[in-house]
Parts: structure tokens; C-alpha cells; sequence
């Protein structure tokens, strides 16, 4: 952020003589030019009261509740999806309707927990209108949340559900056909690129090369790295 920029968040019309001018932390919802280093946040109840009244993009406008995440703050898989969809709006929680369920029962076919294991959260926080993509600035917008909210959890797995997600985190724009199932790293992080739950609601076989087939080969891997770190831990 230039100098300017910095100055003019702090112009006299925003700030009226009866009004005692806002730190730069209680500016952070109000543009993206104000940076969220790291340790912003001492705890996700912080973050949440910020994202409630962020309107570092255009999201910030149409949404009815920001959607932050659930699961175990100590958690040492994180999932982490695209957006808040129509249910996820209204409710304020992430992955609540159908792809929800089904990611629940993905997870619960190899004995992982959502509550215990599992915390999920979302590259951005508000829905887009008709469920539409974010776009890029809209995800940068969004990301110093993420990176907050990696830090503050500190999983030793990621899961990055669908394109879009591994796009906002990692920067890797390859198609999420290509990379699913396979290990990167991002930042001495293990991450793996996995199919949309939505997305195979969409394409139900069970067929060998599947969309679900897939998952099954990815979620057992997930499955044995989190066995082998627990052991060697
Ligand atoms: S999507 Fe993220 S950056 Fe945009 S308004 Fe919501 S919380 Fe703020």
C-alpha cells in the first residue's frame, strides 16, 4: 500500500471530529488495500466479527452471513473450498448442503470425523451472486483471511477441494483433472488437490475411472499420510 493510500484511508470525512480515527487493524474489512500480516488474529472468533462486516470486494454487498468454518480449531486435516453457496449464506456454516453431506460420508468412509479431525473453510467468505465463480480479485481480497486462518489451525494436511480452491491458495492453475490425487507442497505444507464434492454429485457412476471412483483411490491416500504422520508424530 502506498504512502497515499495509507493517508487517504485516514481523510476527515471518514473520520469526523466526534469519531477517534480507526487503527489500521479496525480498517481491515473496510478495503483490501489495508494488509492482514500475519498474527492479525489471536483467535477465529476475531477473524469471523471482521469478515461479518468486510467489504473488501464486492461480495461483501449481497451476502446475508459471512461463511468462516467449522470443525475442530486444532484440527490436523483442513479442507478448504471455494465459496459459500445458497444454504452456506443463509446458515453461516460451510459445506451444509448436499455436497456437504456427501463430503461428510466421504470422510466417514475412512473413519476421519468432521468435528474431530476435519476444520473447514472456504478461499472466500461471502456467496457469489447465483454461485458464480469469484474472480481473481475477489479471491485476493479474501486470501489474507485464509492464510490466517492456516496459521491460527495449523493442520499438517490440506485438502483443496476442487479448481478453484487450489488456484486461490497455491497459485497452480492447472485443471484440478490433472493434479487431484497428487501431494504438493505450498509454504512446508502437504496439500492435496481433490474433486468438488458438488462435482461428483453431478456424475453419480461408480465406475472404475469415475469421479467418485477417484475420490475413493484420494481419500484413502489422505487416509494413510494422516496414519503415517500420526504414527511418526
Ligand atoms: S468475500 Fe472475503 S474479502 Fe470479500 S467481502 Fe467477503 S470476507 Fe470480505
Amino acid at each position: 500500500m502506498s504512502n497515499e493510500d495509507q493517508l487517504s484511508l485516514f481523510d476527515i470525512s471518514a473520520n469526523s471530529a466526534s469519531t477517534p480515527p480507526a487503527t489500521v487493524s479496525e480498517l481491515i474489512p473496510t478495503s483490501a488495500k489495508i494488509p492482514i500480516p500475519p498474527g492479525t488474529y489471536q483467535t477465529m472468533t476475531q477473524m469471523a466479527e471482521h469478515c461479518n462486516q468486510c467489504q473488501r470486494c464486492g461480495l461483501g454487498k449481497t451476502r446475508t452471513h459471512a461463511v468462516v468454518g467449522r470443525g475442530n480449531l486444532q484440527a490436523p486435516i483442513m479442507i478448504v473450498g471455494e465459496a459459500p453457496g445458497q444454504n452456506e449464506d443463509e446458515t453461516g456454516l460451510p459445506f451444509v448442503g448436499k455436497a456437504g453431506q456427501l463430503l461428510e460420508k466421504i470422510l466417514a468412509s475412512v473413519k476421519l470425523d468432521l468435528e474431530k479431525d476435519i476444520y473447514i473453510a472456504n478461499v472466500n467468505k461471502c456467496r457469489p451472486p447465483s454461485n458464480r465463480v469469484p474472480t481473481t480479485e475477489e479471491i485476493a481480497a479474501c486470501r489474507p483471511y485464509l492464510l490466517e486462518q492456516i496459521r491460527m489451525v495449523d493442520p499438517k494436511i490440506i485438502l483443496l477441494t476442487g479448481a478453484t480452491a487450489v488456484k486461490g491458495l497455491t497459485n497452480d492453475k492447472r485443471g484440478i483433472t490433472k493434479i487431484r490425487g497428487t501431494w504438493i507442497e505450498w509454504e512446508g505444507r502437504l496439500c492435496m488437490p481433490i474433486l468438488h464434492p458438488a462435482y461428483l454429485l453431478r456424475n453419480p457412476g461408480r465406475e472404475q475411472g469415475s469421479p467418485k471412483w477417484l475420490m475413493w483411490q484420494d481419500i484413502q491416500a489422505v487416509r494413510a499420510k494422516f496414519d503415517e504422520i500420526c504414527n511418526a508424530g
